[in-house]
């Protein structure tokens, strides 16, 4: 799993649509969205204003206690590269 998180931080999230939901936060009529990780399963919250869908919150639940959140993403992606994420490379073709 850290892996899948180190790709999280270097390349962002995945996230798959868990719908919207209408509500009311703090006298406000909006709509929320909740998008999921597939890698990470991190869960982003948008609270968004009712008539111009304007942005008004966003709010993160990590699932994993250790989420790198404060790892920036050149050492994500550094990581990435001493680890196991480095591609073999392909055979060259030879045309006669
Ligand atoms: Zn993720």
């Amino acid at each position: 799993m850290a892996n899948e998180m180190l790709k999280c931080r270097a390349y962002g999230h995945r996230w798959n649509d868990r719908g919207w939901i209408a509500m009311i936060k703090d006298s406000v009529r909006g709509w929320e969205q909740e998008l999921e990780c597939d890698r990470c399963q991190t869960v982003r919250s948008d609270f968004r204003a009712r008539g111009t869908l304007a942005l008004i919150s966003r709010s993160y639940q990590y699932k994993h206690s250790d989420y790198p959140g404060a790892i920036k993403q050149r050492t994500a992606m550094q990581g990435l590269i001493a680890g196991d994420a480095v591609r073999k490379p392909e055979p060259i073709e030879v045309v006669a």
